[in-house]
């Protein structure tokens, strides 16, 4: 089994009940996150589910979160290798805006095992003006990588890497040619927040529930939902207004399942890029 041309999901660990319902597409796989996310991987193995597994510590988020040169973890390795995750993901810190000595700890560091993938959380002018030396490092470092982009008011082109932690941008890094990437189950899963002196205007942490769009592609605040009929196979045709009042297990698999088809076309499709490009106007 490998991750080729996977759109995972990214869920906290907390949702190891509810998440293979949310993965059970042939096409995609599980990503748990958070520092009990391997026991959730053993879990889900036990109870049979076949798909790919990832467990993503996500030390380089929230507020007491360590910088990259922290150093990383061999017993994390070794816990999810044992656990049954597709690959081993290292526990990396954050890599602020310029900090090559992180960056290049953290590559420097995961040449040393082999098959392990380098977690690269980046602030956003990593994947802006700073985007040749980053280039260069993961070339350099020649084994792979994952990418989780800081949130960023600047618009950018999709990155052809795998990414961690992303909404609907992770399609655009399979059109574009990553490996796979993972979209979160909820909004706090599906940024990587600027520290809070960094922010201007304001980002909605995501208490709310959000359901996935297609015109525009976009996650949407149940609240603000339309009267607009969903084709998909569990609103059956049903106005996506009733997600309002659903429960969040409904919402979530509304999500996936709309993620699933979008995969599945872009699987199909003949020009990838030109399709992305279509589908996001
Ligand atoms: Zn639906």
């Amino acid at each position: 089994m490998d991750l080729r041309e996977r759109l995972l999901i990214q869920v906290s660990a907390r949702d190891v009940y509810d998440a293979p319902a949310l993965a059970a597409h042939p096409g995609s796989g599980l990503v748990f996150t958070g520092q009990a996310a391997h026991d959730a991987v053993r879990m889900v193995r036990r109870r049979g589910y076949d798909g790919p597994l990832l467990a993503d510590r996500r030390r380089y988020a929230g507020s007491a979160r360590v910088a990259g040169t922290a150093g990383l973890s061999a017993e994390w390795i070794a816990d999810q290798v044992e656990a049954g995750v597709t690959a081993p993901l290292t526990d990396s810190g954050y890599i602020g805006r310029g900090d090559t000595g992180s960056l290049h700890a953290i590559l420097e560091r995961a040449a040393g095992w082999d098959g392990v993938i380098a977690v690269l959380p980046v602030h956003a002018s990593w994947a802006a003006e700073a985007r040749p030396a980053l280039d260069t490092a993961i070339t350099t470092f020649g084994g792979p990588v994952a990418l989780v982009v800081e949130d960023a008011a600047m618009r950018r082109g999709p990155l052809p890497y795998p990414l961690l932690s992303a909404g609907v941008e992770a399609l655009g890094a399979l059109a574009a040619g990553a490996d796979w990437a993972a979209v979160g189950v909820r909004e706090v899963l599906r940024h990587l927040y600027p520290e809070p002196h960094e922010v201007r205007g304001g980002w909605r942490r995501g208490g709310a529930r959000s359901a996935l769009v297609t015109e525009p592609l976009a996650f949407v605040p149940v609240e603000r939902l339309g009267r607009e009929a969903c084709p998909c196979s569990i609103c059956h045709g049903r106005p996506l207004a009733r997600l309002r009042d659903a429960p969040e297990l409904e919402v979530n698999l509304h999500n996936s399942t709309v993620l699933h088809r979008l995969h599945t076309r872009l699987l199909r499709s003949t020009h990838r890029e030109r399709w992305w490009q279509a589908l996001t106007g």
